[in-house]
């Protein structure tokens, strides 16, 4: 008897939406298997996803290949995998192929069964070392709010948004609610519970895991914790891949990437830090992490109450995403389900939003742990400072005094290298990039001139390539320029055992080489650095003990940005950034926070001076409700990028034109083509059209009744020279 297996492989990213390809098979292949098959001269890893008896109409085994091998030795990926990869490509508009196969580990591409049985076998010999001492589960006695959060946790029958202050111990609630899921019974044959938690950068990951490791590896075994992020080398991602998926690691933490890790016995998502934007994905399908975790414990609930022979009731729709009928977990704390919780201090407002509807369930922790208190914010008015000041002299003055106490001091800046510009004040001329519509960045440790946008790189001239002038200078100033001068602007102060102040940078350069971060990281905790200037790469997460003082430098370009969520961003960044200092208890009454701002008048400070997330979230709301921006509104963007940007508006013009007739179009807006704010990047011109409407299913079925209408304007003669073109669902800048 034959099959006709169908097979999901890695297609270019425009192949259309749900395809899969039909191969041959003696042998009935379960759904979610993996096997390798024949495409063009090669052969490629692909998923299973369906294996009828019958071929499909039309196509007879002459055309048709025959499945090359099947990776045996592992479990099919479940159903609700498949289910939440189908929905991802649906919503996100690519091909199948393209997001499954994204979503598996790039080294299983690579491997044939019996090296994948190799793999396995030395993973069983580590992976099930098994408790060592039960239940020795120990934390921090609950404070009350925390007590209160995970009750309610517990009876929760929605996604969970937990807002709770910068300190309030958010982490112990993550840790108790995944140790009550871990815990849980499950009967024979049934995966053991296993808990997804999410963080938005691999920066955050050490501190958590180490957190996460400490309190669960001597109950659950070596081998229960394991990370999954892109700082990882392959080998080391297919290993956690593979514990995840056959269910010896019980706890996986990672990156935005880590949604799709194979889970088989998920039973609770947290996700860190919600608001973060690092889990929009900028390439490839364009998920947004934090919408999928809130989809995929729905799917899993739904699952797993189905396996349990309970039915559902129609209540609020969990889920973000689609609109149209919904269902929710009906039976609180004893159904079976898969629980997702958001955490945040600054929440997104389209979570927000989703509390204030009540389609998610809100739990607030406002105080700090031990009753700390939040900083003060202390606002420079630059126009009263001297003139070319890089730190006023008061704010100079409060981090000397804290260096004599012993105390630290976080210098935030949104710049890296040296100077973002080079320039001849002779001739004007300036470091562009000739590749890109920018300027390159100036770095003075390796007398670079770096573009941020292509790689471009060269040695810093020696004089000015334009006219020859021997004095060329610096405009404006980064990380690497604020590190330099406050360590001769502090030169003379003391530590209290009466060595001098030190002073260290952490930003992506600095962070680049594997392990600095860790070290670095350690340079903080053990005090053996009094001033840390950042990127905001130091604002988000970290637990750091002794800072007592944050700074933020030039925060203004931010008040004034055109993207509508500007005032958002900056809002969560300088709340996170405030969330550093005092983590003490004993040291929070002092600790401060100072911005050097041109517009102390402003009044998103006013707001951020009473810590007001609530007030700041309403007023944003408010302002979006009358512009029917999201959460209110939904927008999706198409991308084009082209050798020229006539080229690139061409395509767009055309797909709008095009788009005359299709389902929905008169509830769609379509703007016109705009060239985006870095026009040029290596070489490619890139533009963008907002298409914009009041409900999410009018612009998912019109997105995908343009899908093929945009394939096909690849080929008008306007469009020629377009290299590539992209639909952005759900966008973060527009
Ligand atoms: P958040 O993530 O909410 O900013 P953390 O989870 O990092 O805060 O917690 C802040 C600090 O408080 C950490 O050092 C943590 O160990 C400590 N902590 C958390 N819960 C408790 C508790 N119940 N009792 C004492 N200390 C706690
Ligand atoms: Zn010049
Ligand atoms: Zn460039």
């Amino acid at each position: 008897m034959a099959f006709w297996p169908s097979i999901v492989v890695a297609t270019p990213a425009h192949s259309g939406v749900g395809a899969t390809l039909t191969y041959r098979s003696e042998l009935s292949l379960a759904p979610g298997g993996l096997v390798r098959v024949p495409l063009g001269s090669r052969e490629v890893l692909g998923v299973v996803w369906d294996c009828p008896d019958a071929p499909p109409e039309g196509l007879t085994e002459a055309r048709t290949k025959a499945v090359a091998g099947v990776l045996d030795g592992l479990p099919p990926l479940n159903a609700c995998w498949r289910q939440l990869v189908k929905f991802s490509a649906q919503y996100y508009q690519r091909s199948l192929g393209e997001v499954a196969l994204a979503a598996l580990p790039p080294q299983l591409r690579e491997l044939d069964s019996t090296q994948l049985a190799r793999r396995l076998k030395k993973r069983a010999k580590v992976g099930t070392a098994g408790p060592a001492t039960p239940g020795e589960l120990n934390g921090h006695d609950l404070s009350d709010e925390q007590a209160e959060a995970l009750q309610a946790l517990a009876a929760a029958s929605a996604p969970v948004l937990l807002f709770g202050a910068t300190g309030s111990g958010k982490t112990e609630v993550y840790l108790r609610a995944t140790q009550a899921v871990l815990e849980t019974p499950v009967s024979d044959g049934e995966s053991p519970t296993q808990v997804l938690v999410m963080v938005p950068e691999i920066n955050l990951t050490p501190q958590l895991e180490a957190r996460f490791r400490e309190r669960f590896e001597p109950g659950f075994g070596a081998g229960s914790v394991v990370c999954l992020h892109s700082g990882m080398t392959p080998a080391q991602r297919l290993s956690s891949w593979l514990a995840a998926h056959t269910g010896s690691a019980r706890i996986v933490l990672g990156t935005r990437m880590a949604i799709f890790a194979s889970l088989p016995g998920l039973r609770l998502i947290v996700v860190d830090e919600e608001h973060d934007p690092s889990y929009k994905s900028q390439e490839g399908a364009r998920y947004s992490a934090r919408d999928l975790a809130v989809y995929r414990a729905k799917v899993e609930s739904e699952a797993l109450l189905a396996a349990s022979g309970r039915s559902w009731h129609t209540g609020p729709h969990p889920n973000p995403l689609p609109e149209g009928e919904g269902t929710e977990a009906g039976e609180g704390m004893n159904a079976p389900r898969c629980q997702v919780l958001l955490g945040s201090a600054t929440p997104s407002l389209e979570s927000w939003h989703a509390a204030d509807q009540g389609r998610y369930v809100r739990l607030a922790m406002p105080g700090r742990i031990g009753g700390g208190m939040l900083p003060r914010l202390r606002l420079v008015d630059m126009n009263h400072q001297p003139k070319g000041a890089m730190l006023a002299p008061p704010l100079l003055a409060a981090m000397s005094e804290r260096i004599e106490r012993g105390e630290q001091c976080l210098v935030l800046l949104n710049r890296r290298g040296y100077a973002p510009v080079l320039a001849c004040h002779d001739c004007g001329w300036k470091s562009g990039c000739p590749h890109c519509s920018a300027y390159r960045v100036f770095h003075k440790l390796d007398r670079t001139l770096r573009c941020h946008h292509c790689g471009f790189t060269e040695r810093v001239p020696r004089a000015c390539p334009d006219c020859g002038n021997l004095d060329i200078a610096p405009v404006g100033r980064g990380t690497e320029q604020v590190e330099e001068q406050l360590a001769s602007l502090l030169a003379d102060v003391k530590r209290p055992d009466g060595s001098p102040a030190r002073v260290a940078r952490m930003d992506a350069d600095s962070t680049r080489l594997k392990g600095s971060l860790e070290v670095q990281l350690a340079a903080l905790h053990s005090g053996e650095v009094d001033v840390l200037v950042g990127t905001q790469m130091i604002a988000k997460g970290h637990d750091f003990r002794r800072i007592t003082l944050v700074a933020g430098i030039n925060a203004d370009s931010a008040l004034f940005a055109s993207d509508y969520r500007a005032p958002e961003r900056l809002f969560a960044l300088l709340m996170q950034a405030a969330g550093r200092a005092g983590r003490d208890a004993e040291q929070s009454g002092a600790s401060e926070m100072w911005i050097q701002t041109w517009y102390p008048q402003h009044p998103l400070f006013a707001t951020l001076k009473k810590h007001d997330y609530p007030a700041f979230a309403a007023e944003q709301l408010s302002e979006r409700e009358q512009a029917g921006m999201p959460p209110y509104g939904f927008q999706a963007l198409l991308r084009a990028d082209a050798r020229t940007q006539q080229a690139a508006q061409a395509f767009l013009n055309i797909a709008a034109g095009q788009a005359a007739g299709l389902p929905h179009r008169d509830d769609i807006t379509l703007y016109p083509a705009v060239p985006l704010t870095i026009q040029r990047v290596a070489n490619v011109e890139r533009a963008q059209m907002l298409v914009e409407t009041h409900s999410r299913g009018a612009l998912q079925r019109f997105l995908s009744a343009w899908q093929p209408v945009l394939h096909g304007c690849r080929s008008a003669p306007e469009a020629r020279g377009l290299v590539r073109w992209a639909v952005d669902v759900d966008p973060l800048s527009i």
